[in-house]
């Protein structure tokens, strides 16, 4: 099982890919996660991406296509993956369709996590994230059990640098820009599947569930 999330910044992506991850046994790929790990362990390649991270805008196509074609080529991806935050771009969804095409392959699902931009800037000033293991959190929503530590590691969790307020109205412009038009991309091949993203997230997977069987 293929599948893809779209969504604004902050629709709730990772959160139900992880969830969806879990549930279904196939890994569950993130290419902001990717960043942030190169741009931790101070690769090259993580300092090329946090120039653009840090203004809210995408990473170049070219880079950020083989980080994600050479991680989908990986042992664990045989019988499928959840795509979080890839393609964000026609021109990333078009290499990606090419890439399984030429194995017989395509996208299953392309889920669109729908939520306004109003609920949007609320939500990522609330979000807490661990830059070690990936997990995120919300103060609100979803509060760790020990404020400001990862449940699931113990290090510290931090308001994400993009997640401050200027930025993450870049971010949606971005997203209404570039990534919008994958929605009739996807409509077009007839896999896309949306759902109210402003539920409490347990009925929004629900909403997933019912899609995926
Ligand atoms: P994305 O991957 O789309 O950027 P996240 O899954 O990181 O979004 O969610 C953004 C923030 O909103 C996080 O702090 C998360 O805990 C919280 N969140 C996710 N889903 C919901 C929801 N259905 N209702 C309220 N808050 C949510
Ligand atoms: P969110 O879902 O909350 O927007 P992500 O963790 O998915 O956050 O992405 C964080 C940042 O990483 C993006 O704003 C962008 O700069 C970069 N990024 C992640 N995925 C891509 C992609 N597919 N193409 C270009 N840039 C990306
Ligand atoms: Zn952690």
């Amino acid at each position: 099982m293929k599948i893809i999330m779209l969504g604004a910044p902050g629709a709730g992506k990772g959160t139900q890919a992880k969830m969806i991850a879990e549930k279904y046994g196939v890994p569950h790929i993130s290419t902001g996660d990717i960043f942030r790990a190169n741009i931790k362990n101070g690769t090259e390649l993580g300092m090329e991406a946090k120039k653009y991270m840090d203004q809210g805008l995408l990473v170049p196509d070219e880079l950020t296509v083989k980080i994600l074609l050479d991680r989908v080529a990986n042992e664990d991806c045989k019988n499928g993956y959840v795509l979080d935050g890839f393609p964000r771009t026609i021109p990333q969804a078009e290499v990606l369709d090419k890439a399984l095409t030429e194995l017989g392959d395509k996208i299953d699902y392309a889920i669109d996590v729908d939520v306004p931009d109003e609920n949007i800037v609320k939500r990522m000033g609330g979000r807490r994230a661990c830059l070690s293991c990936g997990a995120t959190y919300h103060i609100e929503h979803v509060p760790p059990k020990s404020e400001g530590i990862c449940d699931k590691c113990g290090q510290e969790l931090v308001l994400r640098d993009d997640d401050k307020p200027e930025t993450v109205k870049n971010r949606l412009n971005v997203y209404h820009e570039q990534t919008q038009p994958l929605i009739e991309f996807y409509t077009k091949k007839g896999v896309l599947k949306a759902v109210d993203g402003t539920v409490d997230m347990k009925d929004v997977f629900a909403a997933i569930v019912e899609i995926l069987g």
